[in-house]
């Protein structure tokens, strides 16, 4: 079929990659001008793969789209011409001493949520040391086995690379999706199948608002971390995920509104505090670039996949758009067929 997709972010670069691999001549439209601008905000996130623990606020979907999309990424990222860092040692959980009342509320909430064998599992602190030395000594850890992280910079370069029979349109704005069509500044463009997967730019189509996240990228040799770390706390939430070669991504606000301006400084302070409270030698990184975006979301704050003859509509990944994209794309193409 020939196909034409509206939005060259996350989800774009999935379904040309994957429908390109099932001999589908593809077709996408951006406004961006070129496959480098960063706009999208795939490019802006931080790359957790984190089923379990997503479900502390996600729906039941989304930890089956990220456990499928956990088993779908090797066989994707093989097919591609660049190499992507991608890892799924798990990831932990972890809360200070005198927080630890309310991070066991989330982590018996996740096991209420979570289907029978999906378990955060205890560390005791011997476990925890020889996992991940570099964290503070004392902090109360859980493991969460198969969780992982993809570098989301690697990725979009390499999805975008290695998209079979596909047309990049850059430049080309959709102001409208119709079955079978596009819309654009030149006329309507007339497809077998279309997609919309705008993120913020299918309003009015979809009720979509941003929300804004900010993340800090520290340079710290030698700290050998391995996996992702969330920190539990009422108030400060906080993530580190290690990126090769000696990057350690911190993340991220969650904002509501739609400002897309630099980091302010309330947010350096509180995560970048946050953060050395849990891992101390980040005091000695270096911030070697930062950077705000926003994430597409829905009313629910839960993605939409909805389709009629002609069209497929995805919209509303919110923070999980790395973790669910391959298995939320599989679904949609489910509905193709
Ligand atoms: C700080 C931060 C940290 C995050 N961390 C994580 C994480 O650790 N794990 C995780 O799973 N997710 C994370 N996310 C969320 C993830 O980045 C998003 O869920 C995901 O990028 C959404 O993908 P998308 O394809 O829907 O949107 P986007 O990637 O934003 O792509 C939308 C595309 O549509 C294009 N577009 C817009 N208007 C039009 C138009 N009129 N016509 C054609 N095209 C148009 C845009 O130019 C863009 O290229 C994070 C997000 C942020 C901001």
């Amino acid at each position: 079929m020939r196909i034409g997709v509206a939005g060259a972010g996350l989800l774009g670069r999935v379904l040309a990659v994957q429908l390109g691999a099932s001999g589908h001549e593809v077709h996408v439209h951006d406004p961006a001008s070129g496959p480098q601008e960063r706009g999208a905000t795939g490019w802006t996130a931080a790359g957790m793969l984190s089923p379990l623990a997503e479900l502390e606020t996600a729906d039941e979907r989304v930890f089956r789209w990220g456990q499928r999309s956990i088993e779908l990424w090797p066989g994707i990222l093989r097919r591609l011409p660049q190499p992507v860092e991608f890892r799924c040692d798990g990831s932990l959980l972890v809360a200070h001493r005198e927080d630890l009342g309310a991070a066991r509320r989330v982590v018996d909430l996740l096991a209420r949520k979570a289907p029978a064998g999906h378990q955060a599992q205890d560390l005791a602190p011997k476990e925890l040391a020889q996992l991940e030395p570099s964290l503070k000594a004392g902090l109360h850890a859980w493991l969460l086995p198969g969780e992982g992280q993809i570098h989301t910079v690697q990725a979009m370069q390499a999805l975008q690379a290695g998209a079979l029979d596909t047309t990049w349109h850059w430049s080309s704005s959709v102001s409208e999706v119709l079955p079978r069509c596009l819309r654009t500044a030149t006329g309507d463009e007339r497809y077998d199948w279309v997609f919309d997967v705008r993120g913020l730019g299918a309003r009015p189509q979809l009720p979509v608002r941003g929300v804004r996240g900010e993340i800090f990228w520290l340079q710290a040799p030698g700290l050998g971390l391995r996996r992702p770390v969330r920190l539990l706390h009422a108030r400060h939430r906080v993530y580190l995920v290690p990126r090769e070669p000696d990057i350690v991504v911190v993340g991220a606000s969650e904002i509501e509104g739609e400002d897309r301006s630099p980091v302010s400084v309330r947010s350096t302070v509180e995560l970048l505090a946050a953060a050395c409270s849990i891992l101390p030698p980040l005091a000695e990184a270096r911030i070697v670039h930062t950077e705000s975006n926003l994430r597409p979301a829905l009313p629910d704050n839960q993605p939409l996949l909805e389709h009629a003859p002609g069209l497929v509509r995805i919209n509303g990944l919110f923070r999980h758009g790395w973790l669910i994209a391959p298995g939320l794309v599989e679904s949609a193409l489910e509905c193709l067929a």
